[in-house]
């Protein structure tokens, strides 16, 4: 076979792509990236916060340079009624360590840094085109990409084009995942001054920050949540909506958004603020479950095309299992191309790296999480209500002769049933 255009192509400009791409190029390999948005960024979309960890591995000093927004020093985590909120608020020097610090990032600034890393190091980037399907010799092995009219070829592919990949199927059989593993995200970045960013978001400077999540209200009841996160001079703001539970709800899923935005926790955050983005996007919830191979003669799978992500209600992840995989398919891509075999077998070490990593790790641990969530909508109604119901016990005084304590809480906890409020404690416990 006549040689390739390139010793690696990659698909898709996000956080994967990019550091698998830096990772090639660094390692002296030829590669180009295929990205559909005309520049990197353009089409993504993330609720807010990257954890630190693995993006200080492949860029030791990226506080330095990356376009950071605020680093998280502040956990809230709330459970809405129509007109309560039950929140636990957490701060921990802990958060703000080298190595479990996190940052809030706006992909539009962030996605185009990550790309001109892998510029810098010799990569070559083209925008606009959408890579449509991939080139396959007599073996099956993929030799390439085709876009439009053009046909370019590699000695391996990586897939690197997100939760929507057209691609995936081609290159490793994967069928379409469920509604029930997929939902939708909604979001709105809304422009404040930074200074009452600051105050709002209770953070002590103008670099510092806080992540807030909201189950119940947020969604109407239904299976999903809400999201805010401080920017330097905005607040992200959005919800993410599982599309089986969805389909049942009789609200859409914009009106939930509208809705949330006016709740009483939620409204005088983000009052006086213009928006400036609205993007939607869809997020894998299914965990391993839904995870496809990883590897096929000729191409590997990194970040979400591969449905690396978590959602765990009190944490998101995705950007940094994205960011690790994308820096072990460019190193063992790499290694491969030295060994001159990138079949399926050659590719193999991308596995063992992933399998060894917290990639693999974390997604085996919370391998039954996404049925548990599923199956226990009580978190997402009954759950926000009761507490809504006993905290009203507590802190609502009317004159009224006070009654037991226990008088007053039992029926509350009746309503939902203390074996299901055991069972769901268990469970959850259990899948975590
Ligand atoms: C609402 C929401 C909230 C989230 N919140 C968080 C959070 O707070 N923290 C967190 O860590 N994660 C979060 N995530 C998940 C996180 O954003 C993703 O896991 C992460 O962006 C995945 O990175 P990626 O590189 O795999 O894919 P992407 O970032 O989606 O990049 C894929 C790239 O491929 C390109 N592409 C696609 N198809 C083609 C094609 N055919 N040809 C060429 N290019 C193509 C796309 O344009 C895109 O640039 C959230 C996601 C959503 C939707």
């Amino acid at each position: 076979m006549a040689e390739s255009d390139f010793e690696a192509i990659v698909v898709g400009a996000g956080c994967a792509g990019s550091v698998a791409a830096y990772e090639l190029a660094k390692a002296g390999k030829s590669v180009l990236v295929v990205e559909r948005g005309n520049f990197a960024g353009a089409k993504n979309m993330t609720g807010g916060r990257i954890y630190a960890h693995s993006l200080k591995e492949v860029f030791p000093d990226f506080e330095e340079n990356a376009p950071l927004e605020r680093k998280v020093v502040h956990e809230k985590i709330s459970m809405i009624g129509s007109e309560s909120c039950f929140t636990v608020d957490f701060s921990s020097r802990e958060l703000e360590k080298e190595g479990q610090d996190s940052y809030t990032v706006l992909r539009a600034s962030f996605d185009p840094w990550l790309a001109e890393q892998a510029e810098n190091a010799g990569a070559e980037f083209i925008y606009g085109i959408a890579v449509e399907s991939l080139l396959k010799d007599e073996n099956g092995k993929v030799y390439g990409v085709r876009a439009g009219e053009d046909e370019i070829t590699a000695e391996v592919v990586l897939l690197c084009d997100g939760v929507n990949s057209l691609l995936t199927k081609e290159a490793v059989g994967y069928e379409r995942p469920k509604t029930s593993q997929m939902a939708v995200g909604i979001k709105q970045v809304i422009q404040l001054d930074e200074e009452t960013v600051t105050n709002r978001c209770l953070a002590n400077g103008s670099g510092e920050g806080a992540a807030w999540l909201f189950a119940g209200d947020a969604t109407h009841g239904r299976a999903g949540g809400g999201f805010m996160y401080a920017n330097k001079d905005s607040i992200s703001i959005g919800l993410v909506a599982t599309l089986s539970d969805l389909e049942k709800a009789d609200t859409p899923v914009y009106q939930m958004f509208e809705d949330f935005k006016k709740h009483p926790s939620v409204a005088p955050i983000i009052r006086g603020g213009k928006v400036v983005e609205h993007s939607g996007h869809m997020v894998p919830e299914g965990g391993l479950g839904m995870m496809p191979e990883l590897t096929a003669d000729g191409v590997l799978l990194a970040g979400e095309s591969a449905m690396m992500c978590v959602n765990l209600g009190y944490v998101v992840r995705g950007m940094d299992y994205a960011v690790a995989a994308g820096m072990h398919a460019g190193r063992s891509a790499a290694s491969a191309l030295d060994f001159g075999d990138t079949s399926k077998s050659g590719l193999s070490c991308y596995v063992s790296a992933l399998e060894n990593s917290f990639v693999l790790k974390d997604l085996r641990q919370f391998r039954n999480f996404p049925a548990f969530m599923e199956h226990t909508s009580r978190l997402y109604n009954e759950y926000p209500k009761m507490l809504g119901d006993i905290f009203n016990v507590l802190f609502v005084v009317d004159g009224e002769p006070v009654k037991p304590l226990k008088k007053s809480l039992l029926p509350i906890i009746k309503k939902v049933g203390m074996m299901n409020l055991l069972k769901d404690v268990r469970g959850g416990m259990k899948a975590l």
